[in-house]
């Protein structure tokens, strides 16, 4: 190997992605934590996944847990991203609330959110890859900025939103 740990976090971190809080219930509590590893897998079946760490409280629930939520976050909601990365230093925890559905509870006022029931998880060496089945999907606003994460720090869309054509199909039918 010719590179070492910090180098390979510095070059995937020039890709650039939204940011998630992840929540989950087992035993009657709800757990949320900071993820920039969701991606869309499957459409048929609606699948998706999100890494996470096996060291994390997380990676220990998601053992457990009969589903999660993914809550996409919008560009006012960095302070949510923080907290639920465990990075917070200020004494009161930012507003939230969770939300209740028919499956896993959620994180009010995100740009969408996706109810998934638990579908599989394997093996990623020092992670495990989470994938769920979408049941219920909340949408919000389209024109939401989002929240992106880029080089290890939160940045803006806010330019290339204001330049964007008029919205059309990416399939034609679609
Ligand atoms: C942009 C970004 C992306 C990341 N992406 C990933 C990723 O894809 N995969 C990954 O494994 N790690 C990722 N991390 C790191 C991850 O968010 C942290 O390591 C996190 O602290 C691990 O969470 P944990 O489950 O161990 O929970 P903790 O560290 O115990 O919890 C995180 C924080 O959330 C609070 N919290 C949780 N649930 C509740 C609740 N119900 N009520 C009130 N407070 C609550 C806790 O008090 C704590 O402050 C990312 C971090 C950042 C900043």
């Amino acid at each position: 190997m010719s590179f070492d740990a910090p180098t390979f976090r510095r070059t995937v971190g020039q890709f650039a992605t939204g940011v998630t809080v992840i929540t989950i219930e087992a035993e009657g509590t709800v757990h949320a934590m900071t993820a920039n590893s969701f991606t869309s897998l499957s459409l048929d079946p609606p699948l998706v996944l999100f890494c996470v760490g096996k060291n994390t409280k997380m990676g220990q629930l998601v053992q457990r847990a009969r589903g999660f939520s993914v809550n996409i976050l919008h560009a006012g909601q960095q302070d949510l991203s923080s907290y639920f990365a465990g990075a917070w230093r200020q004494e009161a925890a930012p507003p939230f609330q969770f939300a209740r559905g028919d499956g896993t509870a959620r994180l009010e006022g995100c740009a969408a959110a996706l109810e998934c029931s638990m579908y599989a998880v394997y093996e990623g060496g020092d992670h495990w890859i989470v994938v769920g089945r979408v049941e219920t999907v909340h949408r919000t606003d389209d024109r939401c900025r989002p929240l992106v994460f880029f080089d290890g720090r939160y940045v803006s869309v806010d330019e290339a939103l204001q330049d964007a054509a008029p919205r059309r199909p990416l399939v034609e039918g679609g």
